[in-house]
């Protein structure tokens, strides 16, 4: 039995991971539950059906919403930390599936407490690099993003040495095959509604831009120790071969299920093991046609943006992340249009970039970038750039 905290149970990836572990109950126990507050009903009916140690929200007002409505056994937890000390809790799997920059103290305090991480929150490894990569002892970090998981799966049928580079597979999101003279006037609406995956709003849009691409060849330089020039990404519209790994002889092992969360979830929380029956597998008695195309880097920029901030590394990565979380909500609220986003992302970058770097990298000097990203993004939308 494995005690789980999960941050983030509100979410896509959230309420997927309450899922995997409903059909596994003699496998794990809910210990801790966190969320934004932005959806305090499903988070009251979550900590009634797995009545956890403690609830935390980051503002006293969400704790007042909760009061009264939580099993007796249940604390709650209030304040902008609460997710972290939450993560800090003594648990066998912290599942950090918090959306944006704010989960990158979580994933600190997990790792900091010696618990094996779950990690959906891509941006907190992002942004935190080497901060993070430094902080986790070897294997404390395991993947839920379908690819990456791909990755840890492939990766066991070599040595490490042995790895020529890996294939990162990418959808293209709902605009593949578009030029960038066509994405100027796609809408909100089309951007959000993804061909093969349903996720939360931000990885929606970042996967539209292929902002959330550029990320994961971050994530996975990160986490696999791969120089980012071995790392090439390439389309497969279907999602269903999730990430490749090419070794040295020539050889190619892929990783390849129907697109479903769940069973990178339920890898994850249960890893190195795999547990019975999370998804069906291929019909494999239907024709099965399976396409991969290379990415068109002048539509979709996003990648060799990310490629550049992981080659100049420090807090390079932490601005891309800012700027681009800024930049979505502007385009959701129809400040801006399709093509600024990965643009004023740029804009920002370069800027930052023209700047000498940090000499240590350190949690202040990262939280210090994202808020410049922030605010120097802001600006130029505001702006009109
Ligand atoms: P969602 O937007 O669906 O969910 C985000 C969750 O984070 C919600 O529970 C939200 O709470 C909570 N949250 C937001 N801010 C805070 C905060 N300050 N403290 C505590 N909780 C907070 O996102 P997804 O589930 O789609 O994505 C989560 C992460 O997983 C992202 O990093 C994403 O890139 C990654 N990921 C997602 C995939 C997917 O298929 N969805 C696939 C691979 C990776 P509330 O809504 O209640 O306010």
């Amino acid at each position: 039995m494995r005690d789980i905290v999960l941050l983030g149970s509100t979410g896509s990836i959230g309420t997927q991971t309450l899922e995997v572990i409903a059909g596994h109950p003699d496998a794990f126990r809910v210990v801790g539950l966190s969320a934004g507050g932005g959806n305090l009903d499903l988070l009251v009916d979550q900590a009634n059906t797995w009545h956890p140690d403690v609830v935390a929200v980051p503002t006293p007002a969400a704790a007042a919403a909760l009061d009264g409505r939580l099993p007796s056994s249940t604390a709650v937890w209030a304040g902008p930390d609460a997710s972290q000390r939450l993560a800090g809790l003594p648990c066998d799997v912290v599942v950090n599936a918090i959306t944006g920059a704010a989960g990158l103290e979580p994933t600190l305090a997990a790792l900091a407490a010696g618990t094996t991480l779950a990690l959906a929150n891509k941006e907190s490894l992002v942004i935190g690099g080497e901060l993070v990569t430094a902080a986790a002892a070897p294997g404390q970090i395991v993947a839920v993003d379908s690819e990456h998981s791909a990755f840890a799966q492939a990766l066991r049928a070599g040595r490490a040495e042995e790895v020529r580079r890996l294939i990162l597979t990418a959808s293209g999101g709902p605009f593949r095959g578009r030029t960038r003279a066509e994405l100027t006037e796609v809408t909100p609406e089309q951007a959000l509604a993804h061909p093969t995956w349903n996720m939360g709003r931000i990885i929606t849009i970042n996967s539209a831009t292929l902002i959330n691409k550029g990320l994961e060849l971050l994530e996975a330089g990160l986490l696999y120790g791969v120089d980012l020039d071995a790392i090439q990404v390439v389309v497969h519209p279907t999602s269903d071969v999730h990430s490749m790994v090419e070794f040295c002889d020539g050889s190619t092992i892929a990783q390849c299920s129907p697109p479903d969360m769940k069973l990178p979830i339920a890898l994850a929380l249960n890893w190195p093991d795999r547990l019975p029956g999370v998804t069906r597998g291929f019909d494999w008695s239907r024709g099965i046609d399976w396409r991969f195309e290379p990415l068109d880097d002048e539509a979709f920029p996003a990648v060799e943006l990310a490629r550049r901030c992981g080659h100049a590394g420090g807090t390079a990565p932490a601005v891309y992340n800012a700027a681009n979380e800024i930049c979505v909500d502007a385009f959701c609220d129809g400040r801006i249009g399709f093509l600024a986003i990965v643009d004023t992302v740029t804009a920002v970058v370069d800027e930052h970039l023209s700047e000498p770097a940090d000499a240590v990298l350190s949690v202040d000097a990262v939280l210090a970038a994202d808020a410049w990203g922030r605010a120097r993004a802001a600006e130029l939308i505001a702006a009109g750039a």
